[in-house]
């Protein structure tokens, strides 16, 4: 089977989780802040904070956002769970724009209408999650005014997005979110195994999400509201977590991110072998966002169901059936039954779904070769062609 995404692991990335095994610190040492200073000076950010995995910085972003129940969080349906989950955590409600019928992101035009809507119904979201879905940032710049009009906190989910570039500048650089989360998930673009990361250039952020990843507590007399008991002495002044990221991963992240802008480069390589490869068959293809450098974690298609005899399922099932390991990004998030027991239904958000009943992610990894790459589209080929005579 050829899979869809896979992580690159070389030698060099095992030396160096074996040299912090043979460490004195195998968590809370130095490598973790080698990891957050490389990723913060990679993206050109100010600061970054390293947690155990993409839903947790997600999480504490939300927390460190001030969101909590009774306000609202707006996101993409076409996302992971895990975006819209992060509002349900804090006890906020949580609601959906539709996406763009061509870059498959959030739409800011939608957006735009929903937010006149809501600030005459009283109900401004106190944070929009917004999805760079595949690698590809929203358009940041319309979402950003609007931020600044309605006064939300902009969070970047940027799972997808490691190495991206939107208006000349890194996804995560701040210039156009608050804060931006990033997964090192193994089908992400670089991997600790498990990781998130949050960037901000905001200290008092970023001071906030490293007291929220390890139990509220401080060792800072200033916060603390009597004298220090003596150099043994923390307080905890609010309720955090236990979300921190091992040495042994940071290590592993941090050998990773030397190969970051080789795994690029054969992520677009690859992505633009597709465009020219599948240009003459019933599929709309990804599109970019102008301004949008995609760090291309997906590459999705979306079939033209209507020239086809053969159902988005069946297309499906020929493509594992024949050893090409597709799959589908994303199920609506609204259409969960966890959030339709909280109102939510079929018809909400009708691109996210119309979407979603013809997407398919092809494979793209690093290490995929050329040869791999044309049997997927030899298979995909095959399999639209005899959907093609069927419709004779
Ligand atoms: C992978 C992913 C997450 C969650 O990442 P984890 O590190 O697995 O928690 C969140 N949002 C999006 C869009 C993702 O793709």
């Amino acid at each position: 089977m050829i899979p869809y995404g896979r992580q690159s692991v070389d030698q060099a990335d095992i030396d160096a989780v074996v040299d912090v095994l043979k460490s004195d610190w195998l968590t809370q040492g130095p490598t973790l802040e080698r990891f957050e200073n490389a990723m913060a000076e990679r993206c050109e950010a100010g600061f970054g904070v390293a947690v155990c995995n993409a839903t947790a910085a997600l999480h504490i972003a939300c927390l460190a956002a001030g969101l909590g129940p009774g306000d609202w969080l707006w996101t993409s349906p076409n996302t992971f769970l895990a975006s819209a989950n992060c509002g349900r955590y804090c006890g906020a409600d949580v609601d959906f724009v539709d996406i763009d019928p061509l870059t498959w992101n959030l739409d800011t035009a939608a957006l735009a209408r929903k937010l006149d809507a809501a600030e005459f119904a009283g109900r401004l979201p106190k944070v929009l999650v917004a999805v760079a879905f595949s690698g590809q940032s929203c358009d940041m710049h319309a979402i950003g005014e609007l931020a600044r009009r309605y006064g939300f906190v902009v969070i970047e989910d940027a799972s997808h997005a490691v190495g991206a570039r939107y208006a000349g500048r890194p996804v995560g650089c701040g210039e156009f979110a608050d804060m931006t989360v990033f997964s090192f998930h193994p089908v992400k673009i670089v991997t600790t195994g498990e990781g998130g990361l949050v960037l901000t250039n905001r200290p008092e952020l970023a001071e906030h999400l490293r007291r929220l990843r390890s139990h509220g507590m401080t060792r800072d007399a200033a916060q603390m509201d009597e004298a220090s008991h003596g150099p043994w002495y923390y307080q905890q002044i609010e309720l955090g977590f236990n979300y921190r990221l091992t040495d042994l991963q940071a290590a592993l992240g941090l050998s990773q991110l030397n190969k970051l802008d080789a795994f690029l480069a054969r992520r677009r390589e690859l992505a633009a072998r597709y465009q020219t490869l599948l240009a003459d068959l019933p599929l709309s293809l990804p599109t970019s966002q102008p301004g949008a450098e995609s760090a291309w974690h997906l590459y999705v298609v979306r079939l033209q169901t209507e020239r086809l005899a053969l159902s988005h399922r069946q297309v499906f099932e020929g493509l594992r059936a024949a050893g090409i390991g597709v799959n589908v990004h994303y199920i609506p998030v609204h259409l969960q039954p966890y959030y339709r027991e909280l109102g939510f239904k079929a018809g909400d958000f009708p691109e996210a779904e119309a979407y979603y009943a013809q997407a398919i992610s092809l494979p793209l990894y690093p290490a995929m070769t050329d040869a791999q790459q044309d049997e997927v589209v030899d298979q995909l080929r095959r399999l639209l062609g005899e959907t093609a005579r069927a419709a004779n």
